[in-house]
């Protein structure tokens, strides 16, 4: 089986925020993503369909795709549902649940965010929906209690909100460490996705699902090597030493107050 890739966006805008413009893509360009895709001829699939995959369950089709969606944008709905809805392309949404309308308790500034209630709405028509944890830390920088009341405060909003179970996390930026991916297992998550920035091999973990980040300054070729299976790296276990030292110093920065940017991804 090839390896898999599962697409990460933000938002789909012509008119985002400076510190969100990096990882919007235009509406235009969102178009052309989506008809390349369909043009590749790849099968797109769930995330759920993805986490049964990677935990002995029915496995996915030939060239499979996956198209996910972090934070919780407005434009989400506004702009980027109806061109998947168009072209039969199912996508998930993992939430933000502190910042939704109209609390957003200032941590996405100057955006609009979805409401819960937008969100039960997308769930019951057949958006995917996944936590992305409830004010968006880095998980792998915090004390494991609060890291796990992160991941389960998202969850018990989202499950009251849609009135089912909420099976799929998204690690806010990516960030997780074996003991926070220990914590999603322990919430009841069936599965988490990371970021990575790499193709999902059949093999990936089940708590650390690869994605690669389609930015503003995504290249036509290279979105169109993703969909050939190539153009990134496999996602291996082994961590990279640069992820780790990469780690220590975010971690020596939360400790004295530093923010990291949000969008921030690795
Ligand atoms: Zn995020």
């Amino acid at each position: 089986m090839p390896p898999l890739p599962v697409l990460l966006y933000h938002s789909v805008r012509d008119d985002p925020p400076g510190w969100l413009a990096p990882y919007t893509v235009s509406r235009a360009a969102f178009a052309a993503q989506l008809d390349a895709l369909i043009a590749s001829g790849r099968t797109p699939v769930t995330c759920g369909q993805i986490a049964a995959a990677r935990t002995g369950g029915p496995p996915l089709p030939e060239n499979a795709v996956a198209v996910t969606f972090d934070d919780g944008y407005l434009d989400f709905e506004r702009n980027a549902l109806p061109q998947l809805a168009a072209r039969g392309i199912p996508a998930t949404l993992f939430v933000t649940t502190g910042a939704l309308a109209p609390r957003n308790h200032s941590l996405l500034p100057d955006v609009a965010m979805l409401s819960l209630g937008a969100v039960a709405r997308l769930g019951a028509a057949g958006v995917e929906i996944g936590a992305h944890t409830h004010a968006h830390p880095q998980l792998d920088t915090l004390h494991p209690s609060a890291a796990a009341w992160e991941l389960t405060h998202s969850k018990e909003i989202l499950e009251q909100a849609l009135g089912h179970e909420i099976a799929l996390a998204a690690y806010p930026h990516g960030y997780s460490n074996p003991r926070v991916r220990e914590l999603a297992r322990d919430a009841g998550y069936r599965a988490a996705f990371a970021v990575r920035e790499r193709l999902s091999p059949e093999t990936d973990e089940p708590y650390r699902i690869a994605r690669l980040t389609v930015k503003s300054d995504t290249p036509a070729a290279r979105f169109g090597a993703w969909l050939q299976g190539a153009g990134a790296p496999v996602a291996t276990p082994r961590e990279r030493a640069s992820t780790l030292a990469w780690r220590y110093y975010r971690r020596a920065r939360a400790r004295v107050g530093i923010p990291c940017p949000l969008a921030e991804s690795r």
